[in-house]
């Protein structure tokens, strides 16, 4: 086959309840058509298609698995009318998103019998993301028989951290036995940004050392030396690190023990620790939104203001310790709904950032929402950079790279 069977690549993005899809053609690099069913496995399952240049379509379908969730997707792909592919045939690769490869998935990979077992295997570090990549993966294979499936791994960026930075200091038992140590998450975020940067800074990336903040729903920060992962805030699970939406981020663990003899339950620590901290249980108004909060503090909430103020000292003692261990930094890069649209959050970062040499633009800090731009001083040694994420771009590229080489 010719690199032009494989220019049509789709993106799966299987959660729990729902499947994200997205096409590419990969001679530019251009998004053909997006969209998602939500509410898998309920009584209300809805499609929502949205193709470049033609009509787009919402409507309620029968999903009970993700099986029929996908049969959905390749028949509007190839609708006469509203469609973008003549036949599924000319999908030439699909590229999934998969949660965690644990130690064994470094890098992307075709699926094969083994690699999907190895999916299985992490399930245990990866409860809720895992069986439904694992499930979109499967209906893949069987709707499209003979099409590729290349797995793209959240954790997979971050293999490359040294083991002095990916071990915890508990007895090594949990770690030779259970596995339990830093994985990080956002890895395909991070190594879209990367690259990106590198590029924007017209450096070869293994040149690049720059801190990637990822700041969205879930936030995590990626120190990169010599254009490869040395450091990132989320460990084990997404739950370490920063403060984020409904996550409280770094606690004393002595804080579980404590919950425990209080009588709070492992799933009710759990629920509580993932689900009902962070911004929501701070910012005074019990939302998880960055939008919210800032409304919230403008209007005079001393509890949102407070959040926000959390927010930027745990984001810039990370910068901070992160600078310091890569030997200095090419730029800090902001991505992510927060890091490319919120002027304010930025704000306060960079506000705490000075000592490193990096002093806010003010004008051009308010002036950017989800573009590219360097939002520093042209005095700063540190440069700050917004640099917008494409998640789905970066997996189409692996499949592609996969497939074709
Ligand atoms: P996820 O982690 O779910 O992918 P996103 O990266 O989309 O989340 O980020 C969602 C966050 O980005 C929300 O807290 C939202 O309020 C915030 N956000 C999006 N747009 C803006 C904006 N214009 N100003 C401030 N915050 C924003």
């Amino acid at each position: 086959m010719s690199k032009t069977d494989y220019d049509k690549i789709l993106v799966i993005n299987s959660g729990s309840s729902s499947l994200k899809f997205m096409l590419f053609s990969m001679e530019h690099e251009t998004m053909i058509a997006k969209g998602l069913v939500e509410r898998i496995g309920t009584d209300k399952p809805r499609l929502v298609y949205k193709p470049v240049g033609k009509e787009p379509l919402t409507k309620d379908v029968s999903a009970p698995t993700h099986g029929e969730a996908l049969q959905h997707v390749c028949e509007v792909l190839v609708d006469p009318e509203r469609g973008v592919l003549k036949s599924l045939s000319e999908v030439g690769a699909i590229g999934h998103r998969v949660l965690h490869g644990g130690e064994a998935i470094t890098k992307p990979v075709l699926c094969s019998e083994e690699v999907k077992n190895i999916i299985r295997a992490c399930i245990p570090l990866g409860p809720l993301h895992n069986p439904a990549n694992l499930a979109g993966i499967e209906a893949c294979e069987k709707i499209c028989p003979g099409t590729p499936n290349v797995a793209v791994f959240d954790t997979q960026f971050h293999t490359t951290m040294p083991r002095y930075a990916y071990l915890y200091a508990i007895p090594m038992k949990y770690y030779t036995e259970d596995k339990i140590r830093k994985y990080g998450f956002h890895g395909t975020s991070h190594n879209f940004v990367t690259h990106a940067t590198a590029e924007f800074l017209k450096k070869p990336v293994e040149e690049l050392n720059a801190i990637i903040c990822h700041l969205g729903n879930g936030s995590s920060i990626a120190a990169v030396k010599n254009g490869k992962c040395f450091d990132t805030t989320m460990g084990l699970t997404p739950l370490q690190g920063l403060m984020m939406g409904t996550r409280c981020g770094d606690i004393d663990p002595a804080v579980c023990v404590f919950l425990g003899r209080k009588g709070l339950s492992p799933d009710e620590i759990d629920t509580l620790l993932n689900k009902k901290s962070g911004f929501y249980a701070m910012n005074g108004i019990a939302s998880a939104d960055m939008r919210d909060t800032i409304a919230a503090a403008e209007s005079g909430n001393e509890d949102a203001k407070n959040a926000m103020l959390m927010f930027a000292h745990r984001v810039a003692l990370y910068i901070g310790g992160y600078y310091t261990l890569i030997g200095g930094a090419d730029a800090v890069v902001f991505t992510g709904g927060i890091g490319e649209n919120s002027d304010e959050a930025r704000q306060l970062i960079i506000e705490r950032l000075n000592a490193l040499g990096c002093f806010l633009d003010a004008e051009k800090n308010r002036a950017t929402h989800g573009q590219v731009a360097v939002i520093s001083t042209k005095e700063s040694t540190l440069p700050a950079i917004v640099m917008p994420t494409n998640e789905e771009l970066m997996i189409a590229r692996e499949t592609y790279r996969i497939v074709t080489q």
